[in-house]
């Protein structure tokens, strides 16, 4: 017996018949942030727009970043000012677009004797930090003394302290934060389609004119039409290039990052720090995520297949030492750390690129070397608006349209319309009575965490928490497949909740234990759900397994 099509089953066969229907001003190829964001602007500046992405919205590097909405305070070293300009405007624009997503976050910066950046170097550096932010940062930065380094991070390396500072930057979820502008693209009329992927481009002459178009989760194949194709494929897109037939040379350099996730109280750290490895002098992070601390990054080229990327075990002893200089006490080893993972920075190539990977600066381009294919690459999660802009407007000059004004600013992301995500956190643990429960689900789904939790009190059982130890409830996942495209373990698990990062398992008990839901939601029989769980196996392994 064929199994039931289900609500979200039958939207995703809509959708993709809708591919073969229409003939659309643009297709984009690739759902990362930079895909997620020119889909949204071109759908809102009325353009026809279609997504179609080979996995997961951010499963490549936009689920593989250090969370930070940044001006990027690394980059002034290297006189990129217009950059840090930029990224300051960027994360005034998304907290506000995004408040639930993009939230203010103080970073300490320590200074001890001899360190590349003395205390003076830093003060200026972070003047001009606030200046370029136009004082509109959540607030100026302030010197500290090491006693007041120290007040803050009282488990902190004190030898040869000589002070520091605290300045503000933002932290995110990137895989949530790239979900909310999908889902903003689909809510202003694109059509969106994951696990989809481009396998050949469709020519009309010199032209690039649509893509073949392979189902991944069900099989079989379709034709989009498009006027415009954008390759948004970030470290893939030489790989998508060559599928148009263009032998130019490589313009993306992959610089591959790692983080490791370990419990925050075997690290020590009180919140946020910027440090210099003791290593090589880099900067590197110490970051709160709840109950976890993430710390990285490393930033190195490596001839690596993007889909294949992965820490090694050099790259994790390499952040524990450095972690450990700074909180000696903490004494971690590989065993404390419960994930590691990587990804590729599609850096823009350059003669740069030979050199020090940190030095390739983090500027996007836009480029049209096959009439009809445009390419986005480089750039930030932090500034992907910015580059959505540029990339419509490339689009709109190839259509031989007028350019118009991006929107993108004006709307809230999906979720983003409170004002005050905390004083909600209040109202919903009075509801819910669980208050690390309701601070995820404000924190997660903005506006919309009502609706979600309105799942729970229709079906008891989906009030209950997955993990007992993690704050996420299953009714979550059910949102999850009904209004954000979740069709695999690994779509639930990994991005729409982070529960694969925090569990050393990476959630495999949780996948099996959430797979009979899963598969009555999705309509999978007892076949289909034993091969799904085994997939999520595969999938966890390629993301978390250390070489
Ligand atoms: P991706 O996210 O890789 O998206 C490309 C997508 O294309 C993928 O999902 C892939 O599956 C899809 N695709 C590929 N081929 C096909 C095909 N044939 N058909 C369909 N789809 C296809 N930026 C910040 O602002 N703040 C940070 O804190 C930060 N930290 C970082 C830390 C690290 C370690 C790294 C690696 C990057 C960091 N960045 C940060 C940079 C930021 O993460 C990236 O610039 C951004 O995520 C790139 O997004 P993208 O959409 O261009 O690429």
């Amino acid at each position: 017996m064929p199994a039931p099509t289900t609500p979200p089953v039958a939207a995703r066969r809509a959708a993709l018949d809708a591919l073969t229907r229409e003939p659309f001003d643009v297709l984009v190829v690739g759902g990362g942030i930079t895909g997620a964001g020119v889909a949204r602007d071109a759908a809102m500046r009325g353009l026809r727009t279609a997504l179609v992405e080979k996995e997961d919205f951010a499963s490549g590097t936009s689920s593989r970043s250090s969370r930070l909405v940044h001006g990027g305070v690394r980059y002034l070293e290297h006189g990129d000012l217009r950059l840090v300009f930029e990224a300051s405007n960027e994360r005034r624009v998304l907290r506000r677009l995004a408040p639930h997503l993009v939230r203010p976050l103080a970073f300490t910066w320590p200074v001890y004797a001899g360190a590349r950046i003395a205390r003076w170097k830093l003060a200026a550096g972070l003047t001009l930090y606030d200046l370029l932010a136009t004082f509109r940062n959540v607030a100026r930065h302030e010197r500290l003394s090491a006693a007041g380094v120290l007040r803050r991070e009282p488990r902190l390396l004190s030898r040869d302290l000589r002070g520091g500072a605290r300045y503000w930057d933002a932290l995110t979820d990137d895989a949530r934060l790239t979900l909310a502008t999908v889902r903003s693209a689909i809510a202003s009329g694109a059509t969106v389609v994951n696990h989809a992927r481009v396998t050949a481009l469709l020519r009309e002459g010199s032209r690039a004119a649509g893509a073949q178009v392979v189902d991944e989760l069900d099989g079989g194949e379709v034709r989009v039409r498009a006027r415009v194709v954008v390759n948004a494929t970030g470290p893939w897109s030489d790989e998508t290039e060559r599928l148009a037939g263009a032998t130019t040379t490589s313009a993306v350099h992959g610089s591959k990052g790692v983080h490791l996730l370990v419990p925050r109280a075997r690290v020590g750290n009180e919140a946020a720090l910027t440090l210099l490895t003791p290593q090589d002098g880099r900067v590197f992070f110490v970051l709160p995520a709840g109950d976890f601390a993430v710390i990285g990054t490393t930033d190195s080229f490596e001839p690596v297949s993007p889909d294949e990327v992965r820490a090694s075990s050099g790259d994790v002893a390499y952040l524990i030492a450095a972690a450990n200089h700074f909180f000696p006490s903490a004494q971690l080893t590989q065993d404390d750390v419960i994930t590691a993972w990587a990804g590729l920075r599609p850096l823009v190539a350059s003669d740069a690129s030979a050199g020090d990977p940190g030095a390739v600066s983090r500027e996007h381009a836009v480029t049209e070397r096959v009439p009809g294919l445009v390419r986005i690459t480089g750039g930030k999660l932090t500034t992907y608006r910015v580059m959505a802009r540029d990339g419509v407007d490339a689009v709109q000059r190839s259509l031989g349209v007028r350019v118009t004004r991006s929107p993108t600013a004006d709307l809230p992301l999906a979720g983003g319309g409170l004002a005050d995500p905390l004083k909600v956190i209040g109202a919903a643990t009075t509801l819910i009575g669980d208050a690390a429960v309701a601070a995820r689900l404000v924190h997660a789904h903005g506006d919309q965490w009502r609706e979600v939790w309105a799942i729970a009190e229709r079906e008891p059982a989906l009030r209950e928490r997955i993990e007992p130890t993690r704050p996420y409830v299953m009714a979550e996942l059910r949102w999850a497949v009904d209004r954000e495209l979740g069709f695999t373990l690994a779509d639930l698990l990994v991005r729409r909740i982070p529960m694969a990062f925090e569990t050393q398992d990476h959630g495999r008990a949780a996948a099996r234990r959430v797979a009979p839901f899963v598969a009555q939601w999705l309509g999978w029989d007892s076949d289909r759900r034993a091969r799904e769980v085994e997939r999520y196996d595969a999938d966890v392994e390629r993301l978390f397994g250390i070489e």
